[in-house]
């Protein structure tokens, strides 16, 4: 892997396969579904959701002071579909999602709605990666520790992670991508936050073990790798294919009986690729 950043140059050496027969696959029998905590994936439009006209656009400043007006709406919104840790709600409130996409497309930035980035890629639409947030943060009194996130895109979810863990490595494999996350990032000055380019099949090593590994793009599996760099008590929450040629998100947690893996609600985020382009 490439890493254009601090800390460190160059990928370490790789952890051995501790758990080699734990396939993380959800052809596996026994992994039904957990409807009781998921949220819709379709998420209904209702008329609070901050339209285009509710946004002020102001030459030369993309949104004007109404975006934070905007967002609060949208955290509203995030709140009652059960997001609910106060951190996450915090942070969706704080980071500016419309400057993480093109001008044109700033007036959408916070209605529920994926966003194109460029290089054929999208950014998720705000209820899934808040949920997905929750979902790492969940009986967590702490900030988490130390997080590995496989697509960094245009940046916004790594940037809201760098308000909720102490250390934030995030691994793009586009180079397109990755330079444009460093520059919508680079005015937040986030010292915590390690932006690396690579092929985040497999993992980061210099990094592990990881509180938290987080996906934002699915495999046919959940790569060894990262299981490997998931510490103890750690949680990986990631699109998974399933069987039936959709996506589900899933969840492993790293226990002291071993790696214990939930099938949450269907979902749909862009291929995970290997090698560098
Ligand atoms: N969290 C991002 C979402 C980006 S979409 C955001 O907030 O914008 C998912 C990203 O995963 C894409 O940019 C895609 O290029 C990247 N990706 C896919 N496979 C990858 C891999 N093996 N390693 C690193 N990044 C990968």
């Amino acid at each position: 892997m490439n890493r254009s950043n601090k800390p460190g140059s160059g990928p370490g050496s790789f952890p051995p396969a501790k758990r080699p027969g734990f396939p993380a696959r959800l052809d596996s029998a026994g992994l039904a579904p957990a409807p009781a905590t998921a949220v819709p994936t379709r998420a209904v439009r209702s008329s609070r959701t901050p339209s285009a006209a509710a946004v002020q656009i102001t030459a030369g400043q993309g949104i004007g002071l109404d975006s934070q007006a905007v967002r609060a709406s949208m955290v509203r919104k995030l709140a009652s579909q059960g997001v609910s840790d106060s951190q996450v709600l915090k942070a969706m409130g704080q980071v500016e999602r419309h400057r993480f996409v093109d001008s044109a497309l700033a007036a959408q930035a916070y209605e529920d709605t994926s966003l194109p980035i460029g290089l054929g890629q999208t950014i998720s639409k705000p209820s899934v990666v808040a949920r997905m947030l929750d979902l790492l943060m969940q009986g967590r009194t702490q900030p988490l520790g130390r997080v590995l996130e496989i697509g960094t895109g245009c940046g916004y979810q790594a940037a809201l992670l760098a308000q909720l863990a102490t250390e934030v490595y995030s691994i793009e494999r586009l180079r397109g991508l990755h330079e444009k996350a460093r520059e919508n990032l680079r005015t937040l000055r986030l010292a915590n936050l390690h932006l690396l380019l690579g092929d985040g099949m497999v993992g980061y090593p210099k990094g592990a073990p990881y509180a938290a590994i987080i996906a934002a793009a699915g495999g046919q599996a959940v790569p060894p790798a990262w299981t490997e760099q998931l510490a103890p008590g750690g949680r990986l929450v990631a699109p998974v294919h399933t069987p039936g040629g959709s996506q589900a998100l899933v969840v492993i947690d790293h226990t002291p009986g071993g790696l214990r893996q939930t099938v949450l609600e269907s979902v749909h985020f862009v291929p995970l690729m290997s090698g560098v382009v």
